[in-house]
């Protein structure tokens, strides 16, 4: 529940909004240095660990976009959030949860595995609906992240068409964490020619990638929608977890 959070303080209300302005003129710049209007970009507020009153005073200074990674944590959040907020969900998502979030979540950012697709299908099938998503890639390679290798991403695209309950809307990619801009340019660039070379084929619209430490590059090579949170929101504070 809601409760669950401590009221927020006058201070950190304040810090959300000071962050905020700053992330917007960095993407304002960044759309400046690629030429793009900056309606081209959807900053999103990933909610992870925030209370729903910070992230209500995201929303309320015009972020209504919100990403969710948990699905037991967004269940008990929602209700706290402003009806008209647009609720994604961009964690790793395990089968048996699809039917818990699939009505109430407007973009699935992360299925990497046909499996996964076939129960968003079924889902939405039940529902009447068609569920947009996005293909999670697995860009860096990293054996202990999700997502598909780009050598895959065509195959799965391909299965993923013969699925009426889904659209692909397009690529997410959450790559390894990089300080240095020459190698967040690399990555974000290989990402942009594969998200530009599929769309030959499959119309997509979404290129979903950016965090709080490499939004920028991300918007300068192309990225429609950015993913932040402790840049807005503070850095995350996880409870321990209590023994046994
Ligand atoms: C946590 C998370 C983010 C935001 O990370 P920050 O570095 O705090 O901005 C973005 N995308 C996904 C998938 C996440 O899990």
């Amino acid at each position: 529940m809601a409760s669950e959070f401590a009221p927020c303080t006058e201070a950190q209300k304040k810090a959300v909004l000071e962050r905020l302005a700053v992330i917007r003129q960095n993407i304002a710049e960044a759309c400046r240095d690629a030429g793009r209007p900056e309606s081209d970009v959807t900053l999103m507020a990933v909610t992870k660990t925030v209370s729903p009153e910070l992230i209500n005073i995201a929303f309320d200074a015009g972020v209504h976009t919100l990403g969710e990674n948990r699905v037991q944590e967004f269940l008990s959040k929602r209700d706290a959030y402003r009806p008209d907020a647009e609720v994604h969900f961009i964690g790793h998502l395990q089968t048996n949860k699809v039917r818990q979030i699939i009505d109430k979540v407007k973009l699935i950012h992360s299925v990497d595995s046909l499996h996964l697709a076939e129960e968003i299908d079924k889902a939405a099938a039940r529902q009447g609906i068609v569920m947009p998503v996005l293909i999670e890639v697995n860009i860096g390679g990293e054996a202990s992240k999700s997502g598909v290798s780009p050598a895959e991403l065509p195959q799965l695209l391909s299965q993923l068409q013969t699925l009426s309950g889904i659209r692909t809307d397009g690529l997410m990619t959450i790559p390894p964490p990089m300080t240095d801009e020459t190698e967040q340019n690399r990555v974000f660039a290989q990402m942009r020619q594969l998200y530009d070379s599929l769309r030959q084929t499959v119309p997509m619209h979404v290129l979903s990638m950016g965090m709080s430490g490499d939004y920028a590059a991300a918007v300068r090579n192309g990225s429609t929608l950015v993913r932040i949170g402790s840049a807005l929101f503070g850095a995350r504070y996880y409870p321990p977890k209590p023994e046994g």
